[in-house]
């Protein structure tokens, strides 16, 4: 029942989408594309080969808009461990009519990375089609990794998962008369944190991490590992290091997205290190609503410098840190801090997102500030 609120969230096993695209659009969209492929097909009979399972309310539409003679046939692509562990075997099952000098046209629900299509075309390679086009009835050009013609496109969309008319979620969402966008803001959560030298910010992102299941993206920590196990992004990242360059922004937003997509289960992710400049802060806003996300909350723990820098120089005294132990070294990390944070904060207070948190008191303490801070930002 749930289904007949065209303009409501639902949700579907733990996540939720939003509408993005009525079902009458869907038609509409359809109805040109059949009529694009009608013109071009002239006077030949096309066949078309829809790919199950998600294409099979679009080819069903597709066809009921198509105004002359055509044929269709459904096929399944089944992919199964080849010989070799790393090898993937992909194999088109139900193909049983013959194609040999016919005019195909693919109708596929989506082409995302490209790597299903791919498959497509390699299949079709060796059955002497007299011609192979393809329909996609959505597109996500940010997403597509290859240089394979696609002949027909209904909607390009944005990079976000989708479901409904034919697209699931885990097998469920199919039977949905329209289009659904992922949400993914209202039910993360997803923090900036901001700290200075001495806050106890490693200590609080670790309690937060565990307390509200986030993935703590520490873009320090991120750079260390890319370029220690030389990833294409750490390669990237280090020929810029190597000639005294900075690292282009778009390289580390890159590096986050990797990570993100690594953590699809996450209820959020806690950012650190990043963003340090008003255009990084832009960039991790745009990158984040292409995704469905955005950030919920900035926190900074706040101490006065002179307390911090009487706790870092204990500190040193007992870790033997070298950076720790010279005052002058530590207050110039606090004025690089405070004059690197301070746009940031104007920035966040603008979006009405900053929460700065009392960094003075015991772990307990400031663990429970910043948990009624982020209790309070739903
Ligand atoms: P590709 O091989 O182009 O990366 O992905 C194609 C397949 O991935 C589609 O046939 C579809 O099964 C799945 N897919 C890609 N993007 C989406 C999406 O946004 N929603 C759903 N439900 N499936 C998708």
């Amino acid at each position: 029942m749930l289904y007949l609120f065209s303009m409501e969230i639902i949700k579907i096993h733990d996540k939720s989408f939003e509408p993005y695209i009525e079902a009458e659009q869907i038609q509409q969209i359809i109805q040109r594309m059949a009529s694009e492929v009608a013109k071009d097909m002239e006077d030949t009979c096309p066949l078309f080969v829809s790919v199950l399972n998600g294409a099979f309310m679009f080819a069903s539409d597709f066809v009921r808009h198509y105004k002359a003679d055509c044929e269709i046939t459904f096929v399944k692509l089944a992919s199964y461990q080849g010989m070799q562990s790393t090898e993937k075997v992909v194999e088109l099952i139900g193909l049983d009519i013959p194609v040999e000098g016919r005019d195909v046209v693919v109708l596929e629900d989506i082409i995302d990375t490209g790597n299903t299509l791919e498959e497509i075309y390699r299949i079709f390679h060796d059955k002497k089609v007299k011609s192979l086009r393809i329909a996609t009835l959505f597109f996500k050009p940010d997403a597509y990794k290859k240089d394979l013609k696609i002949d027909y496109v209904g909607q390009p969309i944005p990079n976000r998962f989708i479901v409904g008319y034919g697209l699931d979620y885990d097998e469920l969402g199919r039977n949905l008369p329209q289009i659904y966008q992922l949400n993914n803001s209202i039910t993360m959560t997803n923090l900036v944190l901001f700290g200075k030298p001495g806050a106890g910010k490693g200590t609080q992102a670790a309690f937060l991490k565990d307390k509200y299941n986030l993935v703590h993206i520490s873009t320090g920590d991120l750079f260390r590992f890319n370029i220690k196990n030389e990833t294409k992004l750490g390669k990237l990242a280090q020929s810029y290091m190597d000639k005294g360059d900075l690292v282009p922004d778009e390289v580390t937003i890159q590096m986050l997205q990797q990570e993100i997509e690594n953590n699809p289960k996450a209820e959020g992710f806690i950012f650190d290190g990043f963003p340090r400049t008003i255009a990084q802060a832009e960039a991790l806003d745009d990158f984040l609503a292409s995704k469905g996300m955005k950030i919920h909350g900035t926190l900074a723990l706040e101490a006065n410098d002179e307390i911090l820098i009487q706790r870092l120089l204990e500190r040193g005294k007992v870790s033997g840190r070298t950076d720790d132990q010279d005052e002058s070294k530590i207050r110039n990390r606090f004025v690089e801090y405070n004059e690197k944070t301070a746009p940031l904060i104007e920035f966040y207070k603008k979006q009405g997102k900053y929460h700065g948190i009392d960094g003075i008191g015991t772990i307990e303490e400031i663990t429970t500030r910043l948990s009624n801070a982020i209790d309070n930002l739903k």
